[in-house]
């Protein structure tokens, strides 16, 4: 997967930060099941600069979800005619969109078990802390958006310049990363190693 970066940078100094957009898959064992989520940046005052942090939904987007992925199905179920059709030409198997469908709702089931597990605030991925600033780049003309809820410890802002494009392309790796349900990594690797090449 080839990625294109963007480029952020401060008002008030040197600090500069590249976004590669990697994408990460983080994944929790939630009794036999596993639950899935994913990641999104924020300012690690631990780490003192832009770092991948986890993206915890509240219940209520994994609810809209699982109302979302209902509506099709509301269809009432098989009795009298239907029933006995079924029986004859599937030998009372259930068919595969029945499959899919319990497949799906028992995925949500294990999301919402996860996300009312899930009490500890988000992590940063690199270090672990929870310390951490969202960032809200609010966009003020065609190529610019700055941070506004967001300044850096020089008292600058933060810049992301849309047509600021620094020329590298980054092939990543889709990368799982297993969590526990406190939001601890369970591996230990370094962040920067999946990188694979610069091109
Ligand atoms: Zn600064
Ligand atoms: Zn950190």
């Amino acid at each position: 997967m080839s990625i294109d970066s963007i480029r952020i940078h401060c008002t008030g100094c040197e600090y500069e930060y590249l976004e590669h957009f990697q994408p990460i898959t983080l994944k929790c064992k939630i009794g036999d099941e596993v639950a899935t989520y994913y990641r999104t940046t924020a300012w690690c005052n631990q780490c003192d600069t832009i770092r991948y942090v986890e993206h915890i939904p509240t219940l209520d987007e994994l609810q809209e979800d699982y109302d979302e992925f209902k509506a099709p199905f509301t269809e009432p179920p098989a009795t009298g005619i239907r029933k006995f059709i079924s029986l004859i030409f599937r030998g009372g198997r259930p068919s595969a969109s029945d499959v899919r469908r319990s497949e799906s709702i028992k995925k949500l089931n294990t999301q919402i078990a996860w996300r009312q597990a899930r009490i500890a605030p988000p992590h940063c991925l690199t270090c672990g802390a929870t310390d951490l600033t969202p960032i809200d780049f609010e966009q003020v003309d065609e190529h610019t958006s700055i941070a506004k809820n967001f300044r850096h410890s020089c008292g600058g802002q933060l810049v992301r310049d849309h047509n600021d494009d620094p020329g590298i392309r980054f092939h990543f790796r889709d990368r799982t990363i297993w969590m526990d349900i406190e939001g601890n990594r369970l591996d230990d690797s370094e962040m920067k190693t999946d990188r694979i090449m610069p091109s």
